[in-house]
């Protein structure tokens, strides 16, 4: 059985959006816009940008057997920082997901990469130049203490997650040399979706019913209404004279073909691991 553990805490500006992942030797010094542009192809890119102002992130190990198995950057929905987190027995970090329902999680971006040295360097381009010259330097010398510091971890011997100040860059630990796999994801709402025939109308301007058709809406002052052809009448706030077998829809949990059908989606994190050939499906750590 694995266990997970959380490792580390850090902060992260709305623009200062990503933590790029480097072989330990590639990690570059200074960022430009033009150098950032080429990174995006070649090395993999946590995507954790939020468009909030400041958001807490959560560097999460999976153990099974004292080995790392997994590192998730998790950023907790609803969630505030708690000193005991790793004593409780179960980590308590995913419930805003699920309290808010989002209990699904989508791909929405992974690439395969391939560390020659195993030493693996999670580098902020933006965070951290702000603060001091050296964030490369600090980046790649924080490997020895992280290494001891994971070791402890992987050896039993409980830590209290340690935080990542922004002048340190990002972080760089030693994993495993060879081919990983890495991967964006959203938490997702998921909504019942009914065909467009399953549902009907029922307009008030002349009580009849009928199935629902997205021709049935069209614009009037560039705002999307409800529109009755044998009354010719316009119609506002007309979720309400949707019914599906009778009963009002609501529209946060369920859609229509064509209509409120896209579910809603937030960001979960990002999850990297050694390349297997059993890897496991990925899912929240709760459902473990
Ligand atoms: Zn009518």
């Amino acid at each position: 059985m694995s266990i997970y553990h959380v490792w580390a805490r850090f902060n992260l500006y709305s623009f200062e959006d990503e933590l790029t992942i480097f072989d330990r030797r590639q990690v570059p010094p200074i960022e430009y816009d033009a150098i950032v542009t080429a990174y995006k192809q070649e090395f993999f890119k946590c995507d954790l940008h939020d468009g909030y102002s400041e958001t807490s992130y959560l560097v999460v190990l999976k153990i099974n057997k004292n080995k790392l198995e997994e590192l998730r950057l998790i950023q907790p929905l609803e969630w505030e920082y708690d000193e005991k987190i790793n004593k409780k027995e179960k980590l308590n970090i995913e419930d805003g997901f699920f309290d808010e329902g989002y209990t699904k999680l989508k791909i929405t971006n992974s690439m395969k990469f391939n560390s020659g040295t195993g030493k693996l360097s999670f580098r902020s381009l933006y965070q951290g130049s702000m603060y001091s010259d050296d964030v490369s330097e600090n980046c790649i010398n924080s490997l020895k203490k992280n290494d001891l510091d994971i070791k402890g971890i992987l050896a039993g011997l409980r830590k209290s997650p340690r935080f990542i100040g922004k002048e340190e860059g990002g972080f760089s630990f030693t994993w495993k040399k060879g081919e990983y796999e890495a991967s964006n994801l959203n938490a997702v709402m998921p909504k019942t979706i009914y065909k467009a025939d399953e549902v009907e109308v029922n307009f008030p301007c002349c009580s009849k019913n009928q199935k629902f058709n997205t021709n049935m809406f069209k614009s009037q002052w560039g705002i999307r209404k409800l529109y009755c052809e044998d009354c010719d009448k316009y119609h506002t706030n007309f979720d309400q004279y949707f019914t599906f077998q009778k009963e009002k829809i609501n529209f946060n949990q369920c859609g229509i073909d064509g209509y409120k059908d896209e579910e809603e989606e937030i960001i979960y994190g990002s999850i990297i691991r050694p390349l297997s050939n059993k890897n496991d499906k990925i899912d929240f750590i709760i459902n473990e």
